[in-house]
């Protein structure tokens, strides 16, 4: 049976974006194609996520009913997910009666049938791949521009890069300013962060 490398599974509220606030199961696949950096992106990598455990479907559906029998929404998150996540898997926890969000870097095309999707491009328009999403955010370190968007979404987003738990006030400030010269974005804290959950 396919297995999927799980870094780990936890319930938490998601802090950011335009679901924040809602309970979800949230399952951290290991690995991405990425190796975001102060130097190379403006802002580190947040998450531990290289080591992981095999787990198949059942597994995994089973760890995210003793974890939260009553909720019914799991992010799917990472590393980055989409190196993983295939049709099979998306049949699979549907078929246990779970919605699926995905946030994903938008270098690998998604399969169909996700329930809410968010890229949050780390590249060059060039290198993204999946180019409709829910929503598009885009950390931003203080200085740096707003790129040209190439994702349809309905709802675009500008998320201050924390550095470790820490929002700095000049980053906040920035961001700010990129939303007010230019609406069409709204601004999405990493509230997680600020409640100190998950
Ligand atoms: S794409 Fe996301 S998960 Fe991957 S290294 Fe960059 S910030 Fe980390």
């Amino acid at each position: 049976m396919r297995t999927y490398l799980i870094n780990e599974i936890f319930y938490s509220l998601q802090g950011e974006g335009v679901r924040t606030g809602s309970a979800n199961v949230f399952v951290r696949f290991a690995r991405c194609n990425q190796q975001c950096t102060v130097a190379s992106h403006g802002f580190d990598c947040d998450t531990d996520f290289q080591e992981g455990q095999r787990m198949t479907i059942p597994q995994i559906v089973e760890r995210c009913r003793q974890l939260a029998p009553q909720c019914h929404w799991i992010v799917l998150t990472g590393g980055e997910p989409a190196l993983q996540v295939d049709r099979p898997f998306i049949d699979g926890l549907h078929e246990a009666g779970y919605k699926l969000a995905i946030e994903t870097n938008g270098t690998v095309a998604l399969p169909d049938g996700l329930d809410w999707i968010t890229v949050s491009p780390k590249t060059e328009n060039e290198n993204i791949r999946q180019r409709r999403a829910d929503e598009v955010k885009y950390v931003r370190a203080q200085g740096q521009p707003i790129p040209d968007n190439v994702i349809e979404a309905d709802h675009w987003l500008i998320s201050p890069a924390f550095e470790g738990d820490r929002l700095c006030p000049e980053t906040l400030a920035w961001c700010i300013e990129l939303v007010k010269r230019q609406p069409r974005w709204r601004l999405s804290v990493q509230m997680h962060k600020l409640w100190r959950i998950p």
